[in-house]
């Protein structure tokens, strides 16, 4: 029997794309222009309370640039999480500051409040919570802590496009937020980023910072960068916006059925959601004991046909790249979820069918183990 094969993502890019690309490149004007300033306007409306927003040309460009503007440089501390895509912990280094890795709390996979506590220093200047698989880090706790030293928040919002904590969004509690629109992200641009800034002498920082420190043309106020989002990129993204809604509905109807099916299996626990979130399931992220993971993954493609990711096997503390800031550190959680998540097919491009097989096939895959 031969099945089709579930991807872990599918990006969705429809009609809707194609004309307002097309609409873009009739225009002309295909650079940074007009696309990308309506595109900022709707993106802070829909997702960040009307924040003040700057569009560039990656999540890490725009985590990077917002440290840089929010004075984040040598000789300052931020502390981050190593159970995260690289990128977070990047952008920091790259400002010339450091990141102190800590650990997380083992139910939502963010940032453990006690350890952030442990980690601070005189040097410390802020705090970069990611909202992992879209959902919200432990917004009281971490907001509280931040407020008690003087610290900043800078949010990695990369995941989690329309999460909120209590009402209130993602992308509105720090100093500032990054999303990303990469492919795989909740929408797309194509590339893209977008920083949500508290106040508008921030936002104008990262503006400067984009395009060569230039408000006006060959003015340069301080030393930039070219970060620029292109007006094809913004149709594509604005594209998006119109649907992004209606996607997140369906990741959190699809894990209801996930969860529905496989939270009873013996030695998998399912994602866990704190009262008061909104998780929108960036990844639909299991935990598999007993280290059985990898088997699963195996077993699920071979077998079943259903994709699967590991969102990160390697902490960033132990990466070539970034083990330098922390040698011989121990993060036992980290660790441990780094052996033993699993993050299932929960896009929106699924039909009742897939969920179905991607039940059936961990059903399986756990029986055979057991
Ligand atoms: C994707 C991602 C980033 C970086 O975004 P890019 O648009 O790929 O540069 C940063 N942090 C996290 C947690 C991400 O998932």
């Amino acid at each position: 029997m031969t099945v089709e094969f579930i991807p872990p993502a599918k990006p969705i890019v429809g009609d809707l794309e194609r004309e307002y690309v097309d609409r873009v490149l009739r225009s002309g004007m295909i650079a940074q222009g007009p696309e990308v300033a309506t595109f900022e306007r709707e993106f802070a409306t829909h997702f960040a309370a009307g924040r003040p927003t700057v569009a560039v040309n990656s999540g890490t460009s725009g985590q990077h640039l917002g440290l840089l503007a929010a004075g984040v440089g040598a000789g300052d501390e931020v502390i981050v999480p190593s159970f995260t895509f690289a990128a977070t912990a990047n952008s920091v280094a790259l400002t010339g500051a450091t990141p102190v890795f800590v650990d997380i709390e083992p139910d939502t996979f963010t940032l453990d409040p006690d350890a952030v506590r442990a980690a601070i220093t005189p040097s410390t200047k802020g705090i970069m919570p990611v909202h992992l698989y879209g959902h919200p880090f432990m917004v009281d706790e971490i907001l509280a802590i931040a407020e008690e030293h003087g610290l900043d928040v800078y949010e990695d919002a990369a995941q989690a496009h329309g999460a909120s904590w209590n009402g209130r969004p993602v992308g509105t509690l720090g100093t500032f937020a990054m999303f990303s629109l990469y492919p795989t992200k909740n929408m797309t641009s194509g590339e893209g980023g977008m920083v949500t800034c508290s106040t508008d002498e921030l936002a104008r920082n990262v503006r400067l910072l984009r395009n060569q420190g230039m408000e006006t043309q060959y003015a340069n106020e301080v030393i930039g960068f070219n970060a620029r989002m292109t007006d094809v990129h913004a149709a594509i993204g604005r594209a998006q916006l119109t649907k992004v809604d209606g996607w997140t509905s369906q990741r959190q109807r699809n894990a209801e059925v996930l969860d529905a099916g496989l939270a009873s299996i013996p030695g998998i626990t399912v994602p866990v959601v704190r009262e008061g979130a909104v998780h929108v399931y960036h990844q639909y992220t299991i935990r598999i004991s007993d280290g059985e993971r990898d088997r699963f993954r195996d077993v699920l493609k071979n077998e079943h046909g259903v994709g699967s990711g590991v969102y990160y096997p390697i902490p960033n503390h132990r990466l070539p790249s970034l083990s330098g800031f922390a040698p011989n550190l121990e993060l036992p959680e980290t660790e441990r979820a780094a052996a033993e998540v699993l993050s299932l097919p929960v896009h929106p491009s699924l039909a009742p069918s897939d969920l179905e097989r991607i039940i059936a096939g961990v059903t399986a895959v756990a029986r055979a183990g057991a």
